[in-house]
């Protein structure tokens, strides 16, 4: 079954395919910037990259895929972090980038093969600049700044099919009178004591010294660990413009080739409604969530319930859905035989995933499977559903889970109902009630979940 993927570019849905001959597919995904800890939103983005990757690495195995995603570690953010807490650059950065890490662990994300930084990257950087001002596409400024030349690409746009007023409106309130043209972008950065600190780097070759702009790292780290076309690129819908436009000018330029086959955009993240903002009181870290009580898989699950290309409202309603739903499905696994039964009962969920990631179509398939009286269901393919989703059940918080008492008393309503015993276990069931459990029955045993409050 093959992966189709809305594609931002061609705005079609395609089929995603490799395409270099050793037949690994390579998929980029612009990481976070390392200033502060990754909220919510950002966490949508990379749990939909790992679903996306647990597909791929299920089409086409393990070691067909290469997958790499960045991490911005210096920019004004993170220069800005390092001033303010009065710490080195590569102190401030390392601290954020071990919690991101710790906090992808906690979603179960898998960790990418390769995550580049754009401080490790410099040289390859500068060496991408210096090509692209020998082929004219890029320009000194008067201060020692370099900036790419966007009347040299003519196909500067196309993805984000802004039109040329918008653009000269968005990028005109950066450094205007350096530039030949405001559309214009920054490829480097020439040394501002009052701004830098002590961050500067050798330039590239009739440059002054400085920092890289932003957008060239996510060129030069692709070239370097994926090479000059890429099977699909992809990020949170905010980066489409200017960053990934400015992605495809600087690499087309530099390679002279197709650089990305394939692009994708997950949509933003709305809390109770509106945009996330620390003003609000609706601005949260997975660690927020954590400290209200909610275990990260039941915040992975909530994240997966809308479609990646819609706008998703996350609520903590939807959490407290998310943990009940996890609990049904943990207290699924528990009843299936450890062999025998349907491997292909799975069959839809796959099939929304891998059209165009239907993520809360696939939860609403395997809803019907576990609602469903009497399927005999094979514990490896629902196991295969679980990696795809990334839903580990074992990491379940406790407290889902039904106490010994009430397991207990769900056994003796079984029993009671096995024996035709009605009266009896209608009284169980009764009492299973009260205490807040919901016991599903099925042909083969039963399962409890917490009632909804
Ligand atoms: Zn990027």
């Amino acid at each position: 079954m093959a992966i189709k993927l809305f594609d931002s570019l061609k705005r079609e849905i395609r089929e995603l395919s490799p395409s270099h001959p050793d037949g690994v597919f390579r998929f980029y995904n612009c990481g976070p910037t390392v200033y502060a800890p990754a909220h919510i939103g950002n966490f949508r983005t990379f749990v939909i990259n790992d679903v996306l990757r647990r597909l791929l690495e299920l089409e086409l195995g393990p070691d067909r895929v290469k997958h790499v995603r960045n991490l911005t570690d210096v920019d004004d953010r993170t220069i800005g972090q390092s001033k303010k807490e009065g710490h080195p650059l590569g102190q401030i950065t390392k601290k954020w980038t071990d919690k991101f890490h710790e906090d992808c662990a906690a979603l179960n994300c898998l960790r990418p093969h390769v995550e580049p930084t754009a401080t490790g990257h410099i040289p390859e950087q500068v060496n991408m600049i210096e090509v692209l001002m020998q082929k004219g596409n890029a320009y000194r400024a008067p201060d020692g700044s370099v900036y790419f030349k966007i009347a040299s690409f003519p196909d500067y746009g196309a993805l984000s099919r802004i039109k040329e007023r918008e653009l000269k409106v968005t990028n005109s309130a950066f450094d205007a009178d350096h530039k030949d043209d405001v559309g214009d972008f920054a490829l480097w950065k020439a040394y501002k004591p009052e701004d830098d600190g002590e961050v500067q780097w050798p330039g590239p070759q009739g440059a002054s010294a400085g920092r890289p702009g932003w957008h060239i790292e996510c060129s030069a780290m692709i070239k370097k660990h994926l090479g000059e076309t890429i099977d699909l690129h992809t990020g949170g819908v905010d980066l489409l413009f200017p960053h990934h436009e400015n992605e495809i000018a600087q690499s087309q330029c530099c390679n002279g080739t197709t650089f990305a086959r394939h692009w994708y955009h997950s949509e933003h993240l709305l809390v109770d409604g509106t945009t996330m903002s620390k003003s609000k009181g609706n601005y949260y870290t997975l660690g927020d969530l954590v400290a209200k009580g909610y275990s990260p898989m039941a915040v992975r699950y909530a994240l997966l319930m809308g479609h990646p290309r819609k706008q998703l409202n996350f609520t903590l309603d939807s959490l407290h859905a998310a943990e009940s739903a996890l609990a049904s499905l943990r207290a699924f696994r528990a009843t299936l035989p450890a062999t025998g039964g349907d491997p292909g009962v799975f069959a839809a969920e796959f099939e929304a995933l891998n059209n165009d990631l239907n993520t809360p179509a696939a939860l609403g398939a395997l809803f019907t499977v576990v609602n469903t009286k009497g399927l005999v269901v094979h514990a490896a393919a629902f196991d295969r559903v679980m990696f795809a989703l990334g839903l580990d059940l074992n990491a379940v918080a406790a407290k889902t889970a039904a106490p010994a008492a009430i397991t207990a008393l769900a056994d003796q309503r079984w029993a009671a109902k096995k024996a035709k015993d009605f009266t009896a276990a209608d009284a169980l069931r009764k009492e299973l009630t009260a205490a807040g459990w919901s016991m599903l029955d099925r042909k083969d045993g039963y399962s409890l979940e917490p009632l909804k409050k």
